[in-house]
């Protein structure tokens, strides 16, 4: 990955479990459990042949499952053409942490498909997903009860559906076949407000903590979230609805936007939205009339500004380039976006890191949500939406009444409403993050040998492993 510790070159996975030591190293677990918290517990690799065009083309993917202290494991699926083995590790042992430290009742798993999308038809892909779906049902790697995957990289709601269509067929008698999966599109049991969760996520961690004025002034960031300039790497689904949030609803400045192909630059702020367009026409940020184009994206990551954004992919941020990051905050949207040896740079740098495991954290959460949602067999709100407006049009009614004066226009319009699955999604989204980051703080107060957000997410996310496993005991 581009990094090395003593001479020795840090896979993934390795950093991740050099992360998971550091916070280890500050509190006094057994070292059984502590092995027991970071060993990956089963990992497939399956290889199968699908018919392409009259060709037979042989594919490659993997499910691990890092944990299963609680069931279902949970995690995303990629399709990428650099996917391996250590990587899904990584991803899945990420995301036990991350499930932890948001109080999602799930174990951690994570799969990839070795594939670069962009050369097969929507029909192929169709049949190498069913395919792939097949292998993991037929070893036990997907099922509602016991691995639950959702989108990653190169993968969205229309992979889910085929996904969960496949799991149907194999499993009809299945009443809760829907929760197999999440991030499927709404209308196939999919819950509104799930492909915005991660992204939306971000802005809610990046809120909760500019409503910190402490950890603001920490970072050497005067108050305030609003006129913040930002970098944003990657204006995929994390990166966009971050982005496009920060810029319309925060005030926030996007300055630099970094994509595979370079990175565009305008020191006033970029419309997000405009942007986005720009790449879906014309599959590149080139030529984006509102910007500054430049070939050396990597460069776009030392540009100096407030907040860095790095919602790409792993490895960004390494001990090559983290002397030249000239930020305050990193938002870590992506997982692992800074390499382990960058990370010890960048916090004796003092520059403050919020954590990948607890800043994404908002797609799994709205993932529990849907799968909720699935075995319940009905849609949040629906049976007290109507009665709420009623509600609160009594209360107004009541006001008026007692008051002899007429509500105003905007307490009609906010007391006489009841809150639909999107309100409730975002609500509990936004309620998970500020929980969350609040766990994190106390920690951080409370431990002296804590000195960064990333140790103190794994100390909270370890202590709940650690009482889990103690609570069951190991069997
Ligand atoms: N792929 C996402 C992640 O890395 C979502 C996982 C999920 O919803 O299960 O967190």
């Amino acid at each position: 990955m581009g990094d090395n510790n003593n001479n020795k070159t840090l896979s993934f996975s390795e950093s991740v479990n050099f992360m998971a030591d550091r916070a280890m190293s500050v509190l006094d677990i057994d070292p059984g459990i502590a092995a027991a918290i970071k060993a990956c517990n089963s990992t497939i690799k399956v290889s199968f042949p699908v018919e392409i065009n009259g060709k037979i083309e042989v594919f490659t993917g993997w499910r691990s499952v890092h944990s299963d202290h609680r069931l279902p494991a949970k995690g995303g699926i990629r399709f990428a053409p650099i996917v391996n083995e250590d990587e899904v590790e990584a991803l899945a042992s990420l995301m036990t942490y991350k499930c932890a430290i948001v109080d999602v009742p799930f174990g951690g798993s994570k799969g990839g498909l070795l594939i670069d999308p962009s050369k097969y038809t929507r029909e192929d892909m169709q049949k190498i997903t069913r395919r792939f779906a097949r292998e993991l049902v037929r070893k036990g790697f997907l099922s509602p009860a016991t691995n639950v995957p959702a989108p990653d990289m190169g993968t969205g709601e229309r992979e889910m559906a085929w996904i969960t269509d496949t799991y149907k067929h194999l499993h009809p008698e299945d009443i809760n076949y829907l929760g197999c999966v999440t991030g499927k599109p709404v209308r196939h049991g999919g819950i509104r407000g799930r492909t915005e969760a991660t992204g939306r996520g971000v802005v809610y961690a990046i809120r909760e903590f500019f409503r910190n004025a402490d950890d603001v002034e920490n970072a050497g960031l005067k108050p305030g979230l609003g006129g913040k300039r930002i970098v944003v790497q990657g204006l995929g689904n994390v990166g966009f609805h971050a982005a496009k949030l920060l810029d319309e609803e925060d005030d926030c400045k996007i300055i630099a936007i970094i994509e595979r192909d370079g990175v565009i630059t305008n020191d006033d702020g970029l419309c997000i939205q405009d942007v986005r367009m720009h790449i879906n026409e014309h599959k590149t940020i080139k030529g984006f009339p509102d910007g500054k184009f430049s070939e050396d994206g990597a460069a776009g990551l030392e540009i100096e500004c407030d907040i860095l954004i790095p919602a790409a992919m792993e490895a960004q941020i390494t001990k090559d380039n983290a002397e030249n990051i000239k930020t305050k905050l990193i938002i870590e949207a992506a997982n692992g976006p800074v390499t382990f040896a960058a990370d010890d740079i960048l916090r004796h740098r003092g520059i403050t890191i919020l954590p990948d495991a607890y800043v994404n954290a908002g797609g799994v959460t709205v993932s529990y949500f849907e799968w909720v949602r699935n075995l319940s067999h009905i849609r949040f709100g629906r049976m007290e939406r109507r009665h709420d407006e009623m509600r609160g049009a009594h209360m107004v009614q009541a006001l008026e009444t007692m008051t002899g004066k007429q509500a105003e226009e905007w307490m009609q319009k906010e007391l006489v409403y009841g809150a639909d699955e999107l309100d409730l999604v975002r609500s509990g989204l936004d309620d998970t993050m500020r929980n969350s980051y609040q766990q994190m703080k106390e920690v951080y107060n409370e431990n002296k040998k804590i000195t960064d957000f990333r140790t103190a997410s794994y100390v909270v996310a370890i202590n709940k492993l650690v009482r889990s496993y103690i609570d069951i005991g190991v069997y």
